[in-house]
């Protein structure tokens, strides 16, 4: 059991070293006592920090009576307060325990045992009296939240009762829709009808523990509603079900809003095409196909339209996208099944052959694709040519990132248009004029890792309920030369392509572990204050990786449970079979899982659910849409809800404004981070932060928190 903590406040130094003295004797129980001599040190106590008793002197310098124990009561209207007071105040603490004070203790007649069964009582009251208000509380939100419609099914009489708030569900009047199961099983959408009557019949047969199944119910405006049905089957002596009772709830919202997050993922909405996410991520499939067998080869293709705008311009948009559509099937139609076709930009696609003979073999798909392109599409029954400029990258190197590999094969697509468009060219070094910047930052880097010249930031990670640090997420800082400091989108990425990335990223996580640990000294037992480190996916890639973390960890004595790594859905999803594995790994050290950049990615329910995260950070383009974008509202309230019902936390990434902090704490959202709060900041300065509270949005969330 850890210590109670106790806010004494008292002016008197006899009186507070008496209760010190007796506390400290309590043979049964440790005590942390905190004094303070005024009231209002007594607020901006209760306001910081979490106390389980509070003992108070109605009399100090700066207030009298019961505006005393009024002030308290406000700043923390949970904590169980006692009051002591003077002989002649009784009156006073007679109205403090009116208005909810848990005790009162004359202070002439107090004496150790009085002192120490009133705080023993005091606890047990408030632990109770919590206990009945949270009781109290689900069942309002219980009756409140009592939207769902009933059913009830007499499986003798095959008679159906259905509550007009079921139908009303579906948009029928009472007295309308019969009162048989047919009746009902007729509004179920045909493709979702025999599940559902398997479902039924499974739990009537007592294979399941309940019936609980969701399902499309026609309303009468002839829509669909996604719908929960839930029940339970009543037994005779014999285990016989004679009749079926339960609930219907419209989870349409929730369904809309999961669909619009699944199909955000990684598909373009206009051609169905894979979008520019996946197209990388099956890139660097490819790519590591090369490491084990060397000898294969793959082509990365850039097509851009050429005057693709004049499309636009001169028949509108529509007409635009359809030229999109019908150019996205041609494409499809130019290669081979395995192949991926990609859409990565307004008028830009990206193709991925596998497996392709030479430089030949990539161009003959190129020449395949002019010739397709070359037949007209008919628009607004007119026919329109087009044509497009061809960029070609061959794949080979497995030092390379699929992001390096597309912006060569776009570099060679940007030559084909100089040189006249609709041609092709293939990529050469020599393309690429910044090969020699590019030496100068390799050789740069390799000295920036002798020298020593990496460094770690911490942003806050703000609990959003009350505005505490929660913890910091650690983030990577060249202090290069001449150049001042430059963030991590410059290096990371080029650390990774050379090669280095294995060596910077243990350096920065030991940093940041031996930070963490100053952290953990600094706050102590009651901080909880964690430290998230980032993972790149080239990272994540090597098989030492949690040895080398679990090095780290020891090496720095910080407590592991105080570490969180991130990691984004592609770097999981690179090798599936490993990454479950490794998490668990990782998860049994005591550190945990947070999903970076969430909603950019896959965002597949099922991997969710195989991997153990334990709370996902909604990426900061969502928090940025959240004032003006309906979508990315419901995005947002969609991750949400999907943590939510996975047991996952949520934290949003990129609050820069109050604007978006309101709104995600109406929607539910438990910690954020954001320049709204503060930027990375350098060690010394990020201890400053500790035990501050950072904006709120009114006075009254914070006395309620
Ligand atoms: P991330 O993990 O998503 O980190 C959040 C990024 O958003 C940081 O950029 C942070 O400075 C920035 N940010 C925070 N609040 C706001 C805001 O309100 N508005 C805007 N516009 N941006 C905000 P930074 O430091 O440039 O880091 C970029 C990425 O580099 C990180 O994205 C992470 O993926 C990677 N990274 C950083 N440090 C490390 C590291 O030590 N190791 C590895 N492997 N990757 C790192
Ligand atoms: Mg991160
Ligand atoms: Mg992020």
């Amino acid at each position: 059991m850890g210590p109670l903590r106790v806010l004494l406040l008292e002016d008197s130094d006899a009186d507070a070293d008496r209760i010190a003295h007796w506390l400290e004797r309590d043979p049964v129980q440790r005590y942390e006592l905190h004094r303070v001599v005024v009231v209002s040190e007594a607020v901006s106590a209760l306001l910081t920090r979490e106390y389980d008793v509070v003992l108070l002197d109605l009399s100090v310098p700066d207030s009298d009576g019961l505006a005393t124990f009024q002030a308290a009561r406000a700043a923390h209207p949970s904590v169980p307060i006692i009051v002591q007071s003077a002989l002649q105040q009784e009156a006073v603490a007679l109205g403090a325990l009116n208005q909810g004070a848990q005790d009162y203790l004359p202070k002439r007649e107090l004496t150790a045992q009085m002192l120490l069964r009133s705080i023993r009582y005091a606890r047990e009251r408030s632990k109770t009296d919590r206990a009945l208000r949270e009781s109290e509380e689900r069942y309002k939100l219980a009756v409140e939240g009592a939207n769902d419609g009933i059913w009830d099914w007499d499986l003798k009489t095959n008679r159906l009762h259905l509550s007009a708030r079921w139908k009303a569900l579906l948009g029928h009047g009472p007295t309308e829709v019969g009162h048989t199961p047919q009746d009902w099983f007729a509004l179920v959408h045909p493709d979702d009808l025999n599940q559902f009557a398997a479902a039924v019949n499974h739990h009537v047969d007592s294979r399941t523990p309940f019936l609980q199944h969701e399902h499309r119910m026609l309303h009468a405006d002839g829509s669909w509603r996604w719908c929960l049905s839930r029940g339970l089957a009543i037994r005779d002596g014999a285990g016989n079900a004679y009749r079926m009772a339960g609930s219907m709830t419209d989870i349409s919202p929730r369904k809309e809003a999961e669909h619009r997050l699944m199909r955000l993922a990684p598909y373009d909405d206009l051609t169905g095409l894979a979008n520019r996410a996946l197209f990388l991520s099956r890139l660097s499939h490819v790519i590591r196909r090369t490491r084990r067998n060397p000898s294969y080869r793959f082509a990365v293709l850039f097509v851009d339209l050429d005057r693709f705008k004049l499309v636009n311009d001169s028949l509108g948009h529509v007409a635009g996208d359809e030229l999109l559509v019908a150019v996205s099937r041609r494409l499809e139609e130019a290669i081979r099944p395995g192949d991926t076709v990609a859409r990565i930009g307004g008028d830009e696609f990206a193709l991925l052959l596998d497996d392709v003979d030479g430089p030949d073999g990539a161009a003959a798909a190129a020449a395949r694709i002019h010739e397709s392109l070359g037949c007209p599409v008919s628009l607004r029954g007119q026919d329109v040519f087009t044509s497009a400029s061809i960029g070609i990258a061959e794949g080979g190197s497995i030092r390379e990132t699929p992001e390096e590999l597309l912006r060569k094969a776009d570099l060679a697509m940007y030559r084909a248009k100089r040189q006249g468009r609709a041609r092709s060219e293939e990529f050469q070094a020599h393309l690429h004029s910044d090969v020699m910047g590019e030496f100068q930052l390799e050789a740069d880097l390799r000295r920036a890792l002798d020298q020593d010249e990496f460094v770690v930031h911490y942003q806050p990670i703000i609990n959003l309920k009350n505005g505490s640090v929660g913890g910091f997420e650690a983030l990577a800082r060249w202090n290069r030369p001449v150049h001042g400091l430059v963030g991590p989108g410059t290096f990371i990425p080029f650390a990774e392509a050379h090669g280095l990335m294995g060596e910077l990223g243990m350096r920065l996580i030991e940093r940041a572990c031996a930070d963490a640990a100053r952290f953990e000294d600094l706050t102590g037992d009651d901080g909880n204050l964690c430290v998230s480190i980032n993972l790149s996916g080239r990272q994540f890639a090597d098989e030492d990786l949690v040895d080398q973390i679990a090095g780290a960890v020891a090496r720095s004595g910080v407590d592991p449970t105080r570490l969180i790594l991130e990691l984004t859905e592609t770097a999981l999803l690179d090798k599936p079979e490993c990454a479950a594995g490794m998490l668990k790994r990782l998860r049994a050290l005591g550190i945990r899982i947070h999903l970076d950049d969430f909603g950019t990615g896959f965002s597949s329910l099922s991997y969710l659910q195989r991997f153990p995260i334990d709370c996902l950070k909604i990426d900061q383009s969502f928090v940025g849409g959240l004032s003006d974008s309906v979508e990315d509202q419901a995005i947002v309230r969609a991750i949400l809800g999907l943590a939510r019902s996975l047991g996952m936390g949520v934290v949003a990434e990129g609050i820069e404004n109050a604007g978006q902090l309101d709104r995600l704490r109406l929607m539910g959202c438990q910690q954020g981070q954001g320049f709204y709060f503060s930027r990375a900041v350098d060690f010394d300065a990020a201890v400053g932060l500790l035990g501050a509270r950072f904006p709120q949005r009114s006075g009254a969330v914070l006395a309620q928190a």
